[in-house]
């Protein structure tokens, strides 16, 4: 097992299909089994698609065999005379084909078992390079198999996986990624911590965190998942000092960004901002008008959420915007429906018409339609009305981008944003995304 490096690996990945390099077909699993490998710590140094050609797949095994420890591929293990994956496998590999029979005998009974009869060419499934553990496949007939294929001093592995999402995701969690986790020495282990953040882009982080960890101690890596990008922390080492290290360099990471840093884990902002409004004993609620229900809609994705919302409005036009929220006719022609004067004058009414601890208003041009050279699209006014503020609102004109959908789901992020700083004790203002407005 010493000869190939199975210990701490570099993996490369193949996704092979004409529907994949036509576009037809997006290669989804490609980026699952990539996320899975990086959360154990795996470096994948390449991702190939191909198309159903013998001579590209063996191009790209020899490729990937080449610069990778394991090499693990999905797609064409179909019974069609379109899947060739195994064929080229065993070429580049200097094998042959060699019919399984209990595997023959499994995919005989899978069709006996759902009343069809069987197309001979279905045992072709059966046939695999020969010196191939097979991988068992629960849901499907394609069965998968790893096999050593030497390549001059180096004994790379390939892990042949059938190329149906479902299929390849359950045999790649129950079966690939516990057997890479036991080629590693006992004592190793690879631990990550995710940190959801809002405010900075990924350039900004990248810099915030510069030189604060030694690559030879951890990884960083980021993940843009639009509004927010992720940071993780990868550490590998026995289990107490990887442990120890990584409480070190979250500790790192959480100063470095201060505020910028949402959660941990998985959490979403509507989440926090849920927690921090029942951990604060306060209510909120919305005035909305750019954003159109989704701050409403966001905070109630949250179960449990009636213990701190109280509901809102949604004031599309002026009119309601007068009426339901008390905004001045005055407000609205001086400085008209988007400024923080309306923001603010929303923000107030649907605290005083609520009754509720916070309030907050959107209001902004979506687009794409609407913009002048003074407010263009993605022009933005945000207001919280709350105690403990100058004259008890708050409020910031932000210059957001992107199309309609964009602008309305980043409005109601740097909208939850605001409550989330408030609720910590910062000033919202310090919630600078797209910030080009003048203070106030
Ligand atoms: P195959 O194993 O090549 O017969 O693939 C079976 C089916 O799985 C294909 O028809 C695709 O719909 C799907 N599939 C194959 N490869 C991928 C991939 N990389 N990402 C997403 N779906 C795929
Ligand atoms: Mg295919």
């Amino acid at each position: 097992m010493n000869d190939h490096n199975l210990a701490k690996p570099v993996a490369a990945i193949i996704s092979t299909g004409d529907e994949l390099v036509t576009g037809r077909t997006v290669d989804t699993n490609a980026t699952f089994i990539a996320e899975r490998l990086g959360a154990i710590g795996i470096e994948v140094c390449s991702v190939i698609t191909v198309g159903d050609y013998p001579d590209r797949i063996v191009w790209a095994w020899q490729h990937s065999l080449a610069h990778a420890d394991v090499v693990i591929s999905t797609g064409g293990l179909g019974p069609t005379a379109d899947d060739l994956t195994s064929e080229s496998v065993a070429r580049v590999a200097g094998t042959q084909l060699k019919l399984d029979q209990s595997e023959a005998e499994r995919i005989r009974q899978h069709f006996q078992k759902v009343g069809r009869p069987m197309p001979e060419n279905n045992l072709k499934q059966a046939l695999f390079p020969i010196g191939a553990e097979i991988v068992p496949n629960k849901l499907g007939t394609a069965a998968g198999y790893r096999l050593v294929v030497p390549m001059n001093e180096r004994r790379p592995v390939a892990v042949v996986l059938p190329g149906v999402p479902r299929e390849m995701k359950a045999m790649l969690e129950d079966q690939v990624i516990p057997w890479l986790l036991q080629q590693a020495p006992e004592d190793r282990c690879t631990l990550s911590r995710t940190f959801q953040t809002f405010g900075m882009s990924e350039s900004a982080l990248d810099e915030a965190l510069e030189g604060a960890i030694d690559p030879s101690k951890g990884r960083l890596s980021f993940r843009a998942s639009f509004p927010q990008v992720s940071v993780r922390v990868t550490v590998t080492d026995t289990r107490t000092d990887a442990e120890h290290r990584l409480d070190g360099l979250a500790q790192i990471v959480r100063e470095r960004l201060g505020a910028a840093v949402i959660a941990e884990g998985e959490t979403t902002m509507e989440e926090v901002v849920g927690k921090l409004l029942r951990e604060h004993r306060r209510t909120l609620t919305v005035a909305e008008s750019c954003s159109g229900g989704l701050v409403g809609n966001r905070i109630t994705n949250v179960p449990g959420s009636s213990d701190y919302f109280v509901g809102g409005v949604i004031a599309y036009s002026n009119e309601l915007k007068q009426r339901l929220l008390g905004v001045q006719e005055r407000t609205l022609t001086t400085h008209g429906a988007v400024s923080e004067e309306t923001a603010r004058e929303m923000a107030l009414g649907a605290r005083r018409a609520t009754g509720a601890d916070l309030g907050i208003a959107t209001t902004g041009i979506a687009g794409p339609d609407g913009g002048t050279a003074e407010k263009p699209v993605g022009t933005v006014a945000i207001a919280l009305a709350a105690d403990g503020l100058d004259d008890g609102v708050r409020s910031r004109v932000y210059r957001l981008w992107g199309n309609r959908e964009w602008v309305k789901l980043l409005t109601s992020q740097v909208a939850l944003d605001w409550v989330r700083r408030y609720l910590l004790g910062l000033d919202p203002l310090t919630s600078v995304f797209g910030m080009r407005g003048r203070k106030r």
